[in-house]
């Protein structure tokens, strides 16, 4: 069922396009060897490129453009061999050169396409229009002094990519499970390091509304929304906000709001500006950049397998179900900790000992995949543990928890603690003499056709051995004491 919007004149239909700025992960900046390291002494990372001292000439970091370009090949997208930079004239106190450096007419990569998946569990193509690369501005900082405003420079310069979808997303999980999905996408290619909080991937969301199969009409567009539930927010508020405008009579304007989270509403920031107002032209200091194709297709050769071709590849190796899969490569470092357990072991066990039991201990104990107390080759020691009998499935929780807790490995554990599952059946024999000795009367009603008290002697029996026992061996023996 799609999501509408019910007004008083009927139903009306979302239409989002996003513009995702993603830094690019490189050492140095787009057109200055300086440094792009995080959190550093403010304006400790400037060249006079960044600072836009006459003469300075910028000079391409050509591993933007690898970045750039693997980017477009994860994305399934045309890569194009020349493409232009262009200046974008503007006046603001962090941007001291008085324009950014960005890709205009002719981008580096054009039409490509990522597949989400809903909660329905249908999975939608949403059209990608464009990347191109460009500056980032420095920042400015208000809250140092009562009066003056200071600028830190450290950000001026560093590489973006400009990731613009078509206006194909119709409602907010679409828009959420999009923004999940490039991010994956960029972390697995190591092209951007997706965080949000940090701004280094940060949304433009354009929103209008129309009532269905009409043409477009006019859109706003929210700036600079830092997280994805604050997309999927700003979205339902502001659709809302435009349906009330045109059910009233009244036209939407076209322009820049700004989304506040504490009001769950957004707000005017300034009239929508054209393109014309950037006064755009080729960057006269930087010529055409024309690459290879046998260039790309070198870097296409080498990009990793990404999360689609994993989880595919995952089903079919392990034979898990897709929905297990998807929470596997949902974060590549969880697909590699699974893949050193399931290889060679039985697939299914190792999903459900991941997303299960370890997942519930990082969890508990405030730790990732990265810094987990089990290792994946100590789980899977101890998923050997359970295929070769040496102990059953409810002694594993048992080891597995001992493990978690003391970091030491499951062999040490299991001889530790005496956990070897008990196999001789003279043992188990005896247990059960002892278990039917003391529920005789039991014993009387299941014989005389209370079947369902099986159950209860296999639970004694395990109890008697300390949950040692070898589960299908009880079985056997029970029946043909019980019954004989
Ligand atoms: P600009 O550079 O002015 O922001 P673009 O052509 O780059 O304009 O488009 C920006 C974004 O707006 C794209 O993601 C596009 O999908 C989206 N968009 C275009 N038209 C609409 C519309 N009518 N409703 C919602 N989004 C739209
Ligand atoms: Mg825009």
């Amino acid at each position: 069922m799609s999501y509408v919007i019910e007004g008083k004149t009927g139903s009306w239909e979302i239409v989002v396009g996003l513009e995702v700025h993603a830094q690019v992960v490189s050492k140095s900046k787009l057109f200055s060897g300086a440094s792009t390291t995080f959190g550093a002494e403010p304006n400790s990372q400037v060249s006079l490129i960044d600072a836009a001292f006459p003469g300075m000439l910028p000079v391409i970091n050509k591993e933007c453009v690898v970045q750039a370009v693997r980017t477009g090949l994860g994305l399934n997208a045309r890569i194009n061999l020349e493409s232009r930079f262009d200046r974008k004239n503007y006046f603001y106190a962090d941007l001291p050169q008085g324009y950014q450096i960005s890709q205009f007419a002719h981008p580096i990569v054009g039409e490509g396409t990522i597949e989400i998946e809903l909660s329905s569990g249908e999975t939608r193509k949403i059209g990608i229009t464009r990347l191109h690369m460009e500056q980032d501005a420095g920042k400015l900082i208000h809250d140092q002094d009562p009066t003056k405003s200071m600028v830190d420079l450290n950000r001026a310069g560093v590489a973006l990519m400009e990731i613009v979808s078509e206006p194909d997303i119709r409602e907010p999980e679409e828009a959420g499970a999009y923004l999940r999905k490039l991010r994956q996408i960029l972390r697995y290619l190591g092209t951007c390091d997706g965080n949000m909080e940090e701004g280094s991937m940060r949304a433009d969301v354009n929103v209008s509304v129309r009532k269905a199969g009409e043409p477009f009409r006019t859109r706003c567009e929210i700036k600079n929304v830092n997280s994805i539930r604050f997309v999927m927010q700003a979205i339902e508020v502001e659709a809302a906000r435009q349906v009330e405008i045109w059910e009233n009579g009244g036209e939407v304007d076209q322009e820049t709001r700004l989304f506040d989270a504490a009001r769950g509403e957004t707000r005017t920031m300034r009239s929508k500006e054209d393109a014309h107002d950037y006064r755009y032209f080729p960057d006269p200091d930087l010529l055409p950049l024309v690459i290879e194709q046998g260039w790309v297709d070198a870097l296409k050769a080498a990009l990793p397998e990404l999360p689609d071709a994993k989880r595919t590849r995952f089903q079919s190796d392990y034979g898990i179900p897709f929905y297990d899969a998807g929470v596997l490569v949902a974060e590549q470092s969880v697909a590699d900790f699974y893949e050193t357990i399931a290889k060679g072991r039985d697939g299914k066990l190792a999903v459900s000992w991941v997303t299960g039991d370890l997942f519930a201990a990082l969890n508990r104990t405030g730790k990732t995949i990265e810094t987990s107390p089990v290792s994946a080759e100590a789980l899977g020691k101890m998923l050997d543990l359970i295929a070769d009998g040496t102990i059953n499935g409810k002694i594993a929780k048992e080891v597995f928890e001992d493990m978690v807790e003391t970091g030491e490995g499951p062999d040490a554990i299991v001889e530790k603690k005496g956990l070897r599952q008990v196999t001789d059946t003279g043992v188990i024999d005896a247990a059960i003499d002892a278990v039917m000795a003391k529920n005789a009367d039991k014993v009387t009603e299941y014989r005389s056709g209370k079947d369902k008290l099986f159950g209860f002697f296999v639970g004694q029996v395990m109890k008697e051995t300390k949950g040692k026992a070898n589960p299908a061996l009880v079985n056997d023996a029970l029946k043909a004491k019980l019954d004989g």
